[in-house]
């Protein structure tokens, strides 16, 4: 038995000029829950329809539990989908729309009650067997089309941004209770969404996308913590961008001049003297001292140019150096107002470097 559940082997798709998955390789294994995650027109959406079914692979190959599904219509495949808009039918009940997909399939009246009833403790929904989907909240929908995807326990559930329809708080909850679900059934499970908070909550593991091709694939540790590219670190969470060029390496750390400043990072294999480097870091591993604070490595003099409150946090743009504008956040413990003198600390281990 293979490791793996799903395999997409140069799975290419396009629409006239528009690649939209080009030569796209992933493997998920069995139990996993797997997100693609992208900006919109990333081609998230295609690549879950390539293991549906749903489209005709221009090239590649898609393998479902080991076997080569590329040519096996979408009800072959065994799989549950979850979709944004809910699709239950409005006309059915809960219980005739949980019921649905075993209809088609040739069961018992007396099994499918069974597998009705079960879908529905699944997911604490017994007793709502006869409302209509217009009688329950966008919660429950949602519940509802979980349960009709997972009655008939397929090999693999697809979910297509199923939270985006519903509001802030809700959607965490159901994040939560579609991860729960999911370990619980020990089920392997495909995930879109274009939102990264999501995707870190959510996934054992992350596969970036960007137009068409897969920049990363990871646990949400590995790419919030080591992007490879510019464009994960940009996109997954906030990120300064500091670009300069390599003056030493040596003794694990890298010093990079930037303008003026001389900024330690630590140091990659693949480094050289002279080479222009990305370093990134993130706006809550920066600290802000007051301008009399002991000096230090890479601790740097600004000015507050920017403060906006958020809440739980505070938000601050200082501008240091000739030309360089940090986004630094902080707990708001200590508060600096615009105009204030200030110093920057990067410490050494929370700057990342990019070799683009
Ligand atoms: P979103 O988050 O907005 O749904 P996505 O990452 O899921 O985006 P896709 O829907 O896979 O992206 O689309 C990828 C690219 O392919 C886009 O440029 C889109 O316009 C194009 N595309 C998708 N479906 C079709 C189609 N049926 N005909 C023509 N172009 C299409």
């Amino acid at each position: 038995m293979s490791e793996y559940m799903i395999e997409l082997v140069n799975v290419t798709k396009r629409y006239g000029p528009i690649v939209a998955n080009d030569h796209i390789n992933l493997k998920i294994r069995r139990g996993e829950l797997l997100t693609l995650l992208g900006p919109s027109g990333c081609g998230k959406t295609t690549a879950l329809r390539c293991i549906t079914g749903y489209i005709t692979l221009d090239e590649g190959r898609v393998f479902i539990d080991g076997k080569d599904v590329t040519d096996l219509p979408t009800h072959k495949r065994e799989l549950g989908m979850v979709f944004q808009n809910f699709a239950l039918f409005p006309h059915m009940t809960v219980y005739e729309n949980v019921e649905f997909p075993l209809r088609i399939r040739n069961l018992s009246k007396g099994k499918r009650r069974e597998m009705v009833m079960e879908a529905l403790h699944l997911i604490r929904m017994e007793g709502y067997e006869d409302h209509y989907p217009r009688q329950l909240s966008g919660g429950q929908q949602q519940r509802v089309g979980l349960a009709r995807a997972l009655v008939y326990h397929p090999k693999v559930l697809l979910l297509d941004e199923p939270l985006s329809n519903l509001d802030a708080k809700l959607r965490e909850e159901m994040r939560f209770e579609i991860k729960e679900l999911q370990r619980r059934l020990g089920i392997t499970a495909v995930y879109v969404t274009h939102d990264q908070a999501e995707a870190l909550a959510l996934s054992d593991r992350v596969a970036v996308m960007n137009e068409g091709r897969i920049e990363q694939v990871g646990t949400p540790d590995e790419i919030y913590d080591r992007p490879r590219s510019k464009f994960v670190a940009d996109f997954i969470g906030l990120s300064n961008f500091i670009e300069g060029a390599i003056v030493s390496v040596g003794e694990g750390k890298a010093i990079l001049s930037v303008d003026d400043l001389r900024l330690t990072v630590p140091a990659l294999s693949e480094m050289q003297p002279g080479q222009t480097l990305l370093a990134f870091i993130r706006p809550n591993d920066i600290n802000l001292l007051p301008a009399a604070a002991e000096g230090g490595e890479n601790v740097f003099r600004g000015v507050v140019s920017k403060v906006t409150y958020l809440g739980d946090r505070i938000d601050y743009r200082i501008a240091v150096g000739r030309r360089l504008e940090l986004r630094v956040q902080t707990d708001g413990k200590v508060r600096f107002e615009r105009g204030e003198n200030v110093q920057v600390k990067l410490p050494v281990e929370r700057c990342k470097a990019i070799l683009e």
